[in-house]
């Protein structure tokens, strides 16, 4: 059975550091950190988001502020929303829920955004530090795994690595990162041809695709250790029946409740096979708000990004 690397923990030691960082700076007289949340509209998800995002500010003494205009806001509107927290000299980090209406340009908006402050990372300039493999600040769901594997002692070097999807957000950072650590990467997506077989290659496998227990047990090489970045809510009983074979509680739940949150890897199937496994609700999610936490700190501290 393999051992699941519990998320939840991890990001409350991160959530915990933080928390230390934040009063020793007040303990000097310096003020806590704080973040902006941009919320455009009444998304109900991201209302969630950006609740745990507040919630998890409050735990750690960094302030928050939030800006929540109306979903009709024109893009020159938001531009000045943005400029607003950019030269407000008591923000530190600016963070655009996304996904944003579609009359607005999600990346325009990012773009917008001081490098400074860009505390999800999105900004072409800290891309391109991450590419460069430079310091600043970089997305926060890649860069707390990597966090959370480091303190695991997993090695990486020379190990071969397999990102299952490409997106800005997850795959590529994830990609770099572990490049950066010298893992042999190969990046799969939805072009990709023979996906198990490229799978079962890998020594660290992360899937971030979007697509519920797409991942089977017999994609996964025996003692790969696998992070399910994804997130799904599955309401249909038969794909249940399906992914969920090896989880027997997960289906009952379910059947009972009309729905679960599932990851992209089928999370029965692969505590067999690999040696360990992120769970989903409780692994990658907490890391990433935690990461979040993280860089609002490390953009208060005026570490070189910009
Ligand atoms: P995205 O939609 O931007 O990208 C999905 C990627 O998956 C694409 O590159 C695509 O090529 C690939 N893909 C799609 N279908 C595929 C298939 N059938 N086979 C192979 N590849 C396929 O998604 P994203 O923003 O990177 O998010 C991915 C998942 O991770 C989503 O479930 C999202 O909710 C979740 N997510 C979770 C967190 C977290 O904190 N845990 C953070 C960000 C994203």
């Amino acid at each position: 059975m393999a051992q699941i690397l519990d998320g939840k923990a991890y990001a409350d030691r991160m959530l915990e550091e933080v928390r230390l960082a934040v009063e020793a700076r007040e303990a000097k007289g310096l003020a806590a950190p704080c973040l902006a949340v941009v919320l455009v509209g009444e998304d109900p998800a991201s209302q969630v988001y950006v609740k745990g995002k507040v919630a998890a500010c409050a735990k750690t003494g960094i302030r928050s502020v939030e800006r929540r205009p109306a979903s009709d806001i024109s893009q020159s509107e938001l531009n000045q929303v943005i400029d607003d927290l950019n030269g407000d000299p008591n923000v530190d980090g600016i963070l655009v829920q996304l996904p944003l209406p579609r009359h607005l340009d999600a990346k325009a908006a990012l773009h917008r955004i001081s490098p400074a402050k860009d505390v999800d990372g999105f900004h072409p300039l800290n891309q391109g530090r991450l590419f460069e493999g430079l310091p600043g600040l970089r997305p926060c769901t890649p860069s707390a795994v990597m966090r959370m594997l480091k303190a695991h002692g997993l090695m990486m070097k020379g190990q071969r690595a397999v990102v299952l999807g490409r997106s800005e957000i997850v795959g590529k950072p994830m990609a770099l990162m572990l490049l950066e650590e010298h893992a042999t990467v190969t990046i799969a997506h939805s072009r990709t041809v023979d996906l198990p077989g490229v799978c079962r290659e890998a020594d660290i496998l992360v899937a971030a695709i979007g697509r519920p227990g797409l991942v089977e047990g017999s994609w996964i090489k025996p003692g790969a250790v696998v992070v399910d970045v994804g997130i799904n809510r599955v309401t249909d009983v038969s794909l249940g029946e399906r992914i969920f074979a090896a989880e027997p509680a997960k289906l009952a739940k379910l059947r009972e409740k009309g729905h679960v949150l599932c990851g992209d890897v089928r999370f029965g199937e692969a505590m067999q096979v690999a040696s360990a496994v992120t769970p989903v609700p409780g692994g990658v999610g907490p890391l990433t708000i935690a990461g979040l936490m993280m860089n609002t700190l490390e953009a208060c501290q005026g570490k070189p990004c910009d």
